[in-house]
C-alpha cells in the first residue's frame, strides 16, 4: 500500500502547486488541466477515465492515503471480510494511469479565478473542475449527536475507522444485548445498506451471541427492498430483528451517549451498542463552494453532470440530486464516466455522447443469500428517470440466491479494479 512515487504528490512535485500569494503556475504543459476533488468512487473513476484519454492533465485531490469502500463494509462488521481487503490506495492511478495525486484536502473553490485552495494554503489552477466529495452529516438534527458522540455511537456510514469502532463494540457486546440501528431519512447513501447491516450482524449474532436482538428505529415508514429483507429475516433470523417505522416511534429526537439510549418522540430505547446513522447532505466542500442548493444536495445537468449553480464545475456521486438514481457506488461510477466524456468534449472537442447511466447493486441477506437489482436510467426533463429495471424476487430458490452472492464477490473485484486501476 505504500512506496508509490512518480505521480504521487504530497504537496511537492511537479510545479502544479503554488504558494497562496504566487500567481497561478500551470504544469508547464499545454494540455488542458482537470482537477478532481475526492478520491472515492466517483472522483477516482473520473480521474482514471480522463487520464486514459491522454489529452488532459489530470490531478486528483484526496486527503486520505487510501480509500476504504463502504460497499462490503457490512461483511466486515459481521466478521466475514477484513478491512484490508476493502482498502485501496492510489498507486495504480498515479503510476499506471498518470494521474497526479495530491494527498491533501481542498478547502475552497474559487470559480472566478478557476482555482482550488488546499489545506496548506496552496492554490491549484484548473480549466474544468470535477467534485465528488461524498456525503456530510446533518449533525444538528438528532440532539446530542455530534462528531464526538459518533466515536461512541458510531454511524459507520463512511468506512474505515468508524467501521472499526462499531466492529469492536459488536465483538465486546455481551450475548443478550440489544443492537440499535437508527436508520436515516431519505435521501441518503445506499438505501438498502442499513437493512443489509441488520441482516449481516444478525448472521454474526446467530453464531456467537444468539440471545441478542437487533432493533431498527427508522426515520421512514418504508424502505428499499423491504419485502426481500423481511422475508429473509423470518427465514434466517426469526425473532431476532425488529423494525420500528416512524409512524410507531415518531421522530428520532436525541441520543444520550453515557447511558447509550436513543430517544424518539414516543419512546426511549436502551442499547448495548447503538449505530446512529444521521440525516445526510452533500460533502461540505460542495456546500462551501455554492454547489449545493437548499436541499443540501447539488443540482446538475444530467447529461454532463455540470453544476447548474456553478458553470465549469461538475459534480458526481452521492453529492448530487440524482433523480431516480440511488446514491450508490455503481451510480457514482456510471455518472463519473458520463461526466468524463462531457468534460473531455468541452476541453478537447472530442465527440459528445448521450450518457449511459446504470445502477446495479448486490445486497447480502446472509453470506450465501444475496439479492440484486439492475436499472437503466436516462436524462429526462432536467432530471434522471428510470427506463428499465430488474430486481430479485421473494421466493427465489436457495441456489439462485447462492449464485447471486457468488456473483457479488466477482463484481466487487471487477468494480474496484475499474475504479482504482
Ligand atoms: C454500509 C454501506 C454499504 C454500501 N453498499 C453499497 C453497495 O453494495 N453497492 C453500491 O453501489 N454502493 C454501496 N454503498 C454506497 C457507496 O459507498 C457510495 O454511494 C459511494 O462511495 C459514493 O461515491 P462518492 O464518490 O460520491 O463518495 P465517496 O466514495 O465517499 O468519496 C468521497 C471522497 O471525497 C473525499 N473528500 C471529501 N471532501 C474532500 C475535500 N474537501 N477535499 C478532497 N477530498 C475530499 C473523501 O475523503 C472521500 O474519499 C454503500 C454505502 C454504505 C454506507
Amino acid at each position: 500500500m505504500t512506496g508509490w512515487t512518480r505521480r504521487q504528490i504530497c504537496g511537492l512535485a511537479g510545479g502544479t502547486l503554488m504558494a497562496a500569494a504566487a500567481p497561478h503556475v500551470a504544469r508547464g504543459q499545454s494540455q488542458p488541466r482537470v482537477v478532481v476533488i475526492g478520491g472515492g468512487i466517483g472522483g477516482a473513476t473520473v480521474a482514471r477515465y480522463l487520464a486514459g484519454l491522454k489529452t488532459l492533465d489530470v490531478t486528483l485531490i484526496e486527503p486520505n492515503p487510501n480509500h476504504v469502500t463502504c460497499f462490503f463494509s457490512n461483511l466486515y462488521l459481521a466478521g466475514l471480510r477484513s478491512l484490508a481487503s476493502l482498502t485501496f490506495d492510489f498507486e495504480a492511478l498515479a503510476e499506471r494511469h498518470d494521474v497526479a495525486v495530491i494527498q491533501k484536502a481542498a478547502t475552497a473553490i474559487n470559480p472566478a479565478s478557476k482555482t482550488v485552495e488546499l489545506q496548506s494554503g496552496e492554490r491549484l489552477a484548473y480549466d474544468r473542475l470535477v467534485v465528488s466529495p461524498g456525503i456530510a452529516f446533518k449533525f444538528g438534527e438528532i440532539g446530542g449527536y455530534d462528531e464526538a458522540t459518533a466515536e461512541i455511537m458510531p454511524h459507520a456510514w463512511n468506512a474505515g475507522a468508524q467501521s472499526q469502532v462499531l466492529r469492536r463494540q459488536l465483538e465486546t457486546m455481551e450475548d443478550g444485548g440489544v443492537f440499535v440501528i437508527a436508520a436515516p431519512p431519505n435521501p441518503f447513501r445506499c438505501p438498502p445498506a442499513p437493512y443489509e447491516r441488520a441482516s449481516l450482524v444478525a448472521y454474526y449474532f446467530k453464531q456467537f451471541k444468539p440471545k441478542s436482538k437487533i432493533l431498527i428505529l427508522d426515520a421512514k415508514d418504508t424502505f428499499s427492498g423491504q419485502e426481500l429483507f423481511q422475508d429473509a429475516w423470518s427465514r434466517h433470523y426469526p425473532g431476532m430483528i425488529e423494525w420500528l417505522p416512524a409512524q410507531f416511534i415518531g421522530k428520532i429526537e436525541a441520543v444520550d451517549a453515557r447511558s447509550c439510549t436513543v430517544m424518539t418522540e414516543n419512546e426511549t430505547f436502551k442499547a448495548a451498542v447503538a449505530n446512529v446513522i444521521p440525516a445526510q447532505k452533500a460533502g461540505s466542500i460542495a456546500e462551501r463552494a455554492g454547489l449545493a442548493d437548499s436541499t443540501g444536495w447539488c443540482p446538475v445537468d444530467p447529461a454532463t453532470f455540470e453544476s447548474t449553480l456553478q458553470p465549469g464545475i461538475h459534480v458526481v456521486g452521492d453529492a448530487i440530486i440524482g433523480g431516480d438514481m440511488p446514491k450508490s457506488a455503481f451510480s457514482a461510477n456510471s455518472q463519473a464516466k458520463a461526466c468524463a466524456f462531457a468534460v473531455a468534449a468541452s476541453l478537447t472537442g472530442s465527440p459528445r455522447f448521450p450518457p449511459h447511466l446504470f445502477n446495479s447493486c448486490y445486497t447480502f441477506l446472509a453470506p450465501d443469500d444475496a439479492f440484486t437489482n439492475a436499472i437503466i436510467f436516462a436524462p429526462e426533463g432536467g432530471g434522471i428517470k428510470t427506463v428499465k429495471m430488474f430486481i430479485s424476487k421473494v421466493g427465489e430458490s436457495a441456489e439462485v440466491r447462492r449464485r447471486t452472492a457468488h456473483q457479488a464477490v466477482g463484481w466487487y473485484s471487477a468494480f474496484t479494479a475499474d475504479v482504482f486501476g
